[in-house]
């Protein structure tokens, strides 16, 4: 389990930035919560950004599948969030993967200024391959945690979100009835059977 790292020189503020990745229904968003839930407690002003392209449930919270909702402020651009977050201590990034490439310049920017970034979002999409700017974002994190499902197929861990319903975008919404937790080969058995 993440714990917070301690900082030897509390005089100088300095950021880090920490991602949270994994498939769908691996906890990613319930693990986000409870490190900004921590960080609360511990008096820091906390702040949780999405992207707004993110309509499920609840236009301004983050609310992750077992329904523990922390209230966060949708942003059509990566860029609104550095203008958003100027007195915060911690930021929250959900759905990052649905963000532009220049969430990359933000949280870096963020953790420069001294601001503690976590990052949550999918590794990879429904093909299988890494997903927006997640590889780069794992890439620059001083902290990365990969969160395992469990294979709704052979009950192995997962790793792949497997798409239930035919359609051919990267961006689709929608939960348990579009998409199951897979393991590899599960997933990969899956596709196989999708194209014949
Ligand atoms: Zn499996």
């Amino acid at each position: 389990m993440f714990l917070e790292p301690r900082l030897k020189n509390t005089s100088h503020k300095k950021g880090w930035i920490e991602v949270i990745c994994g498939s769908m229904f691996s906890g990613k968003t319930e693990e986000l919560i409870r490190r900004l839930n921590r960080a609360r407690i511990a008096n820091l002003k906390v702040e949780i950004y999405k992207p707004a392209i993110d309509k499920r449930y609840h236009d301004t919270e983050v609310v992750s599948h077992n329904s523990n909702a922390v209230a966060s402020t949708p942003v059509p651009s990566s860029l609104n969030i550095l203008l958003m977050s100027q007195d915060a201590d911690v930021v929250g990034i959900d759905e990052a993967q649905f963000f532009d490439a220049e969430v990359v310049y933000v949280c870096e920017t963020l953790a420069q200024r001294g601001v503690r970034v976590i990052v949550a979002g999918l590794d990879m999409d429904y093909l299988g391959k890494p997903f927006g700017p997640m590889p780069a974002l794992m890439a620059i994190a001083e902290y990365v945690t990969k969160v395992n499902a469990i294979c709704m197929v052979c009950g192995d861990l997962a790793t792949h979100s497997f798409r239930k319903v035919s359609d051919n975008s990267q961006v689709m919404l929608g939960e348990k009835d579009t998409y199951e937790a897979r393991c590899r080969y599960c997933f990969n058995d899956g596709m196989a059977t999708e194209k014949n």
